[in-house]
């Protein structure tokens, strides 16, 4: 009776959901409250308690740079950094010095950005305690509509942004203004880089600013987001009585929103730069995006774009790892332009001195699935994968990161997409895979790839035979109209990862309990050792770890360079029986991901899957240990990547500066220090790659392989008997060698100049000294670092507006050689460098001396404090505990080993730590500046 009845009902709620018409809505999350306020203001809640007694507050502004006229390029932006800097509340520094104070971080918890259409600011992960839900909210209401904007704030923070302006400028940006005239048609947003212009960031009058925060920053254009351990209703109400109050605005100015106007014929820009020495094409077509109420359609057409889109770059990925193919690297894709407008783009990196080629090669897979559509075992793949996804999503709902749950409600408010209820639209989602047909995603392709709003950018590089427009529109023409494309065939003959392999399954020997960490080892009968915790704090994640000492150390110098390419290799390689397309393929609906990698001193294994998937994921690690794969096709790639890589930086000021500042530090021609040049690539061989994999990767018992995560034991053992005591061990038990590199003096002071195009400054200050490795000085080594971050974002940035991101830090490396470094990196102004260095290293030096600023220290306790509790909240935190526990015998969960010493620490330990980094006498301080 109970089947017969369930069996009705399956099919009533099938036949429910299949005669679902497509002019239905996509049904909403409900758990995520939406109101609007009589000011217009909207508001968004979502309870979640991802992480523990902690919330995090969102102000989405309807307000972008896309609003600003002639005269106000870079308003918008300004005003963005105005909300930090001074609010009715909370007057000057007021919002970070209180949120600091209870463990924020500027920068990271505390941050903002600006767009074309949309400005955001943050603050996240901020503890519910302490009147600080309160706190916050009154942050947004300021935000709203009370920033302070003095005459003495605005014109210290001009610096700031002129010194970001500064430091985003390069080559790339300077053709990225090139192209976009052509990208957006010659609308308002071919001009309206957020970051505005500098013209205008010095000179504007203060009411000018205060005029554009007035008629745009309204209750109208603001939603307001709380996301985090809260409950809803009394936040909902406190949202009440603290927002009515704010004004609406009187005769407001309409929003208008800018359209990107139509072209019949395709538009096209070329442009190259001095420091600019590899070339790129991105070919796109502008569609008309909906902000209409989404639909079971809708939905539909999305699924349809996203298949359409992705087997096509399946199809370019496999023919990027031809050798022979005239480009390194191809992407195509569907995705948002504008607020009304989206585009197909594809992006080509060509191989040197073959643009056409490369162009046409690309084009060429485009034109195919228009022409000829898809194949049935490309839209399976792609329907298993879809459902993978779904699958996952919905077992990490109550996972999903503040960040996450914002982007949802930030594209509803903006964009008037659906906040969807997952569980139900997978439902639907089902119901449509039935039905989607080959035809239905080719005829996507079809509709997609239109005559009109093409737009063509070209970089070229000078003196290369560039792609001319003329000659674009030749091979489009060619292309379009060839008769030699056929349609995409493929050939997969159903083989598993493990196919063919004789694995002979092994036992597990021991288990044994360590209560400390909550862990249980298996020694299993080849010798390898896991340690295994089960861990939910994640639903449906798995991580797996597996370390062995040695890594690069144990090399002759002369296979260090082809060390560095192990794992790029490997990854083009595929795994086992499979070209690394083909194991796309094979993996295709698993979530199991698995990599390798050799460090200076260790080798290492690491993956995850979600819970379904571990088999494949330690089947993967079988495979990686018993038949690696080294393909002679994709090491020619390989090649090909290199010799482009080394053109590509040539001209690159960043590069320059990297290999000056190793060349004086190290010295020129260092073995263990080589610069990326073609005497670096003559070293890399295929056959000493393989060998040092060999080397490396043979002994499975000389790793410790530790898994963490949502897997139950009963599901785990059998498994690791399988694929992983079933490995071939030799007992090496292995160390590293301490190849540690001394630098060429112990105090190097250096001023490197380089020709640039955008003359910057370019800061690198560092002090080390060698010392035990003792608990305590790891963390006040940590704990200066930090202090001195908020010492110079004070002086450097804000006070002086010299730099707009100075950073500051220290650490402690544990291994080879035990060492404390602290060191001070920017770039800045030229003519203040040397001024600036000064004053880092003064505020080093004041600390030594004792003057130390108790609210620094005391911010920086309760920001450790509160990221270790919040930390504890992840699986990783645990494969974090067991990793250290085993490796070092030390328990991070162990007061006194962290917690106690956070607690206790004073000024004078900060002292101490800075007083003995400085008595080690190893320091450097290279500055580069443009030549003049
Ligand atoms: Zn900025």
């Amino acid at each position: 009776m109970k089947a017969v009845l369930s069996y009705v009902l399956i099919v009533a709620s099938v036949f429910c959901v299949g005669a679902q018409d497509l002019s239905q809505p996509i049904p909403v999350d409900q758990s995520i409250k939406k109101g609007v306020l009589p000011n217009g203001m909207t508001y968004y809640i979502k309870s979640t308690d991802v992480v523990k007694d902690a919330a995090s507050y969102y102000i989405i502004q309807n307000v972008g740079s896309v609003l600003e006229n002639e005269d106000q390029r870079g308003l918008a932006h300004f005003l963005e950094h105005m909300a930090f800097n001074g609010t009715e509340h909370f007057p000057g520094k007021g919002i970070l010095n209180t949120l600091q104070k209870h463990g924020a971080v500027f920068g990271k918890d505390i941050n903002a950005y600006t767009s074309f259409d949309e400005t955001v600011y943050n603050l996240s992960d901020i503890p519910t305690k302490d009147g600080l839900v309160d706190t916050c909210l009154t942050v947004l209401q300021d935000w709203s509509n009370y920033l302070a904007l003095t005459e003495d704030e605005i014109d210290a923070e001009r610096g700031v942004i002129k010194e970001e302006w500064r430091t985003r400028q390069n080559g790339q940006m300077r053709l990225y203004e090139v192209s976009m005239p052509i990208t957006y048609n010659h609308s308002k947003y071919a001009d309206r880089m957020p970051i505005g212009l500098m013209s205008v960031v010095e000179g504007f009058k203060y009411k000018a600013l205060r005029d554009f925060y007035h008629d745009w920053y309204r209750t109208d254009l603001q939603a307001i987001a709380v996301i985090g351990d809260v409950n809803v209703d009394e936040i909902e109400q406190k949202i009440i009585d603290k927002f009515s109050k704010i004004p609406a605005v009187d005769h407001p100015k309409e929003r208008y929103v800018v359209n990107i106007p139509d072209n019949e014929d395709m538009l096209f820009s070329f442009g190259t730069d001095p420091e600019v020495s590899s070339a790129s094409i991105s070919f796109g077509i502008r569609h008309k995006k909906s902000l209409a109420d989404e639909t079971v359609g809708d939905l539909k057409k999305a699924l349809l774009e996203s298949m359409a889109i992705s087997s096509i770059s399946a199809r370019i990925r496999e023919k990027s790892q031809q050798p022979d193919a005239a480009f390194l690297s191809a992407s195509v894709g569907y995705g948002g332009l504008s607020r009304t407008s989206k585009a197909l783009s594809v992006g080509i990196y060509p191989k040197p001195n073959q643009q056409q080629d490369a162009f046409t090669e690309v084009l060429t897979e485009v034109i195919r699935a228009v022409k000829f559509g898809y194949t049935q075992s490309e839209i399976d793949r792609a329907i298993t994968i879809f459902d993978n996804s779904y699958q996952n999503q919905i077992a990490k709902q109550d996972d999903r990161s503040h960040k996450s749950i914002e982007n949802i409600i930030q594209s509803n408010y903006l964009s008037n997409s659906t906040m969807a209820d997952v569980e139900k639209e997978y439902e639907i989602a089902k119901q449509l895979f039935s039905k989607i047909t080959p035809e239905d995603v080719h005829n996507t392709i079809k509709r997609l790839y239109t005559k009109n709003n093409r737009f063509l950018n070209v970089i070229g590089v000078e003196g290369q035979d560039n792609l001319t427009e003329a000659q674009a529109r030749e091979i489009i023409a060619n292309v379009e109209n060839s008769n030699t494309i056929e349609p995409y065939t493929e050939a997969l003959d159903g083989k598993t990862l493990v196919s063919g392999l004789n694995i002979v399954p092994g036992t597990i020997t021991s288990i044994s309990k360590e209560d400390k960490v909550g862990s249980t080892t298996y020694v299993l009968s080849n010798g390898v050792k896991v340690h295994y915790k089960f861990v939910d704090k994640q639903k449906d994640r798995v991580a797996l770890n597996a370390i062995s000492y040695g890594g690069k150390s144990l090399l002759n110098d002369e296979d260090l360079a082809s060390a560095g390419f192990v794992t790029s290799l490997l990854g083009m390689s595929g795994l086992g029986d499979f070209k690394a397309t083909d194991l796309r393929k094979v993996l295709a609906g698993k979530t199991a991901n698995v990599s390798v990698s050799l460090g200076d001193i260790s080798e290492n294994v690491s993956g995850n899957s979600n819970t379904k998937d571990v088999e494949t994921m330690l089947q993967l690690v079988h495979v990686y240990f018993v038949k690696p794969r080294f393909d002679e096709d994709a090491y020619k790639v390989l090649q090909n990547n290199l010799d482009n890589y080394l053109l590509r930086r040539g001209k690159d000021i960043g590069e320059k500066m990297k290999d000056s500042l190793t060349y004086a530090i190290y010295g020129k021609n260092n073995p263990k220090k080589p610069i990326f040049d073609q005497e670096f690539i003559n070293q890399v061989s295929f056959d000493k790659i393989k060998a040092v994999y060999a080397d490396r990767f043979s002994d499975a018992s000389d790793f410790e392989f530790f898994i963490v995560g949502d897997v139950k034991e009963e599901q785990l053992k059998p498994l690791l008997e399988k694929y992983i005591a079933s490995l071939p061990t030799h007992h090496l038990n292995e160390s590293y060698k301490d190849n540690s590199v001394e630098w060429v003096a112990n105090t190097i002071d250096k001023d490197i100049y380089i020709a640039m195009e955008d003359p910057k400054a370019s800061v690198n200050v560092v002090y080390k000294r060698e010392m035990p490795y003792v608990k305590k000085n790891v963390v006040y080594t940590s704990v200066l670092g930090d202090m001195l971050q908020l010492r110079v974002t004070e002086t450097v940035r804000e006070s002086e507006g010299g730099a707009y991101s100075p950073r500051a830090g220290a650490s402690f490396s544990r291994e080879p050689k035990p060492a404390a470094y602290v060191n001070f990196s920017f770039d800045c102004n030229p003519d203040m460098a040397d001024r600036l260095v000064e004053i880092v290293k003064n505020e080093l030096q004041k600390i030594a001396n004792g003057t130390i600023n108790e609210e620094d220290l005391n911010k920086t306790r309760t920001n450790y404090l509160k990221e270790n509790e919040q930390s504890k909240d992840n699986n990783g935190y645990d494969m974090a505990m067991l990793t250290r526990y085993f490796r070092y015998n030390e328990n991070i969960n162990d007061p006194k080993n962290f917690v106690d010493i956070v607690k206790n620490m004073k000024a004078k330990d900060i002292q101490k730590i800075a007083k003995e980094i400085l008595k080690g006498g190893h320091s450097y301080e290279i500055i580069f500046k443009p030549e003049q």
